[in-house]
């Protein structure tokens, strides 16, 4: 399975393991063609990214994902094609930055109530842009230390809601994300929705505001969906008119279950967010006949195994 377009990517920027460089020379060398790097709540990455595309070939949509709060929940929103230095988008950026300096504090002392001492400075140890505080450093600490085995058991265990790290935190409104992203010339994508654990009136409330709100897309095809998720996002695309994205969600090798470049296709009915994009041109991404479908194997149930939400 190789897919030449992947729209959801992170580097060391926000809570990747590879810097925007190696990224980007790890996605060319996996086969894709248009890579958006889409980093949590900033876009330093953008012009180092964008410069080794160009040696690599390949092009670079700037990207960014923005952490947003709907109804009491945080959300993921995604930025294609954003201008990056366009001010009120720049601004936003910043107010959710300085907002997670707090919010790791806050997470530090609940740790520490819990029995783990130091992991305010233990988790900066393992951010690359100190800007970008993440649970996901946080995690990576536990696990250094021997507290827990792995990344994801660490988030069952205190990251998430009800568990001893887990903090409430105020993100970006989310239909100022949304106004940011389009008013900077980008496309607001609904980042992984099956990760919410909305039920499905839930998630069509979700969807109708992201859509009331100005929103034109939703991601189908994530390594955080299984195969059924796929078929259903597939379906809330077409129910709600929404065009349809696809992106591995990469954050490194280990961390992350779908690899640059290794997505399945959209299902069929689902109209590309890349429909319009001269980047998906037959001369960029290859032969004609491989252009529209742009992306890899079909899901059949031969690759069905290999499809498993990352978390
Ligand atoms: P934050 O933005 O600080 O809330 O951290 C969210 C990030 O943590 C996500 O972007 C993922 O990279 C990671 N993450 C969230 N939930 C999980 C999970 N259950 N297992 C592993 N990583 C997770
Ligand atoms: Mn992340
Ligand atoms: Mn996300
Ligand atoms: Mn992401």
């Amino acid at each position: 399975m190789s897919s030449v377009i992947d729209l959801h990517s992170h580097s060391t920027i926000s809570d990747g393991l590879f810097t925007p460089s190696e990224l980007v020379r790890r996605a060319a060398a996996q086969g894709v063609r248009v890579l958006a790097l889409t980093d949590h709540d900033d876009v330093a990455g953008l012009d180092e990214a964008r410069a080794v595309a160009v040696e690599a070939g390949i092009a670079l949509v700037n990207g960014v994902e923005i952490s947003a709060t709907w109804n009491k929940r945080s959300v993921h929103i995604v930025g294609l094609h954003i201008a990056p230095a366009y001010g009120p988008l720049r601004d936003g950026l910043a107010a959710i930055r300085a907002g997670r300096g707090e919010r790791a504090m806050r997470i530090a002392a609940e740790l520490e109530r819990a029995g783990i001492p130091g992991s305010l400075e233990g988790a900066y140890a393992y951010a690359a842009n100190p800007g970008i505080i993440s649970r996901t450093h946080f995690a990576r600490f536990l696990v250094a230390k021997g507290i827990v085995k792995d990344t994801r058991t660490v988030f069952k265990k205190y990251l998430v809601k009800g568990k001893p790290g887990y903090v409430e935190h105020r993100w970006a409104d989310f239909s100022d994300a949304i106004g940011w992203i389009r008013a900077s010339g980008g496309i607001a994508v609904l980042a992984h929705p099956g990760r919410y654990d909305l039920g499905r009136t839930n998630l069509g409330n979700l969807i109708a505001d992201f859509k009331e709100a100005g929103g034109e897309a939703i991601e189908v095809v994530t390594g955080n969906h299984t195969a059924e998720q796929f078929i259903q996002f597939a379906s809330f695309a077409r129910e709600f008119d929404l065009l349809a994205s696809c992106g591995s969600d990469f954050h490194g090798v280990g961390e992350s279950y779908m690899d640059l470049g290794r997505l399945p296709a959209l299902p069929s009915g689902c109209k590309p967010v890349w429909h319009d994009w001269p980047e998906m041109s037959p001369e960029h991404v290859g032969r004609k006949s491989e252009a529209p479908s742009a992306a890899g194997a079909p899901y059949t149930a031969d690759n069905a195994a290999l499809i498993r939400p990352t978390y």
